[in-house]
């Protein structure tokens, strides 16, 4: 069974045109799921390949958003600063089938720091969040408490801000009671949750079940 292939990809900020590895969905394997959720992967660690990078230019977006993503003409300035900082930091980037969890966290720090200043809190959210999983995987709690704290605010701000996708509300709510549970504000935890589990009881997704374990765990403590 064929794991990865090459896609075809241009540079919405710099034209570029390139090709990048991407995994065969069929060889994404899903062995288990951490209590946020994180996926743990058998075989190839799909986490890794989330992003797509400009091999020019290094902006980093996730695979939806790249070459689609609007980048406003005075958000352009605060672009470059990120991508001519990661140049300088993180020198040549691994784009290839053989990226390893270094090469995966640099790439993910890059993207959570462009929808930073693009202001993009929904997915600076979900960045960050990723980023947190993969210092998990290294084992380092202290960055991967750091990263978790960054999801967590910029959840808030969007939640509080500009929610517009309501199928989206389960998992962002789920996320404000998860994340506030591991960075042990449990109180918060539990009224996200509740919300949560209050609102749409009646649907069937992960992100309900998965609060109502979360909920009851803690009121057992
Ligand atoms: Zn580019």
């Amino acid at each position: 069974m064929e794991t990865f292939w090459e896609k075809e990809f241009r540079c919405q900020y710099c034209g570029q045109v390139f090709y990048q590895t991407r995994i065969f969905s069929s060889a994404i394997i899903i062995e288990s799921r951490d209590s946020d959720l994180k996926p743990n992967y058998k075989g190839v660690n799909a986490l890794f390949y989330q992003t797509v990078t400009c091999p020019s230019c290094y902006l980093t977006l996730f695979e939806r958003d790249f070459g689609k993503l609007n980048i406003p003409e005075e958000k352009r300035p605060a672009v470059a600063k990120v991508l001519d900082n990661a140049k300088k930091e993180f020198g040549k980037l691994n784009l290839g089938s053989d990226r390893t969890l270094e090469d995966a966290i640099k790439l993910l720090s890059i993207a959570a720091a462009v929808y930073t200043v693009l202001q993009d809190k929904r997915n600076a959210a979900e960045a960050y969040l990723k980023l947190g999983w993969l210092f998990r995987e290294k084992g380092d709690k202290k960055e991967e408490l750091i990263a978790l704290g960054k999801a967590l605010k910029f959840f808030e701000e969007h939640y509080r801000e500009d929610i517009t996708k309501e199928e989206e509300e389960p998992m962002i709510l789920f996320y404000l009671g998860e994340l506030n549970a591991r960075l042990g504000n449990e109180r918060e935890a539990v009224k996200w949750f509740s919300t949560l589990v209050n609102k749409y009881r009646g649907l069937s997704t992960i992100y309900v079940k998965a609060a109502m374990e979360r909920w009851q765990e803690i009121r057992g403590r």
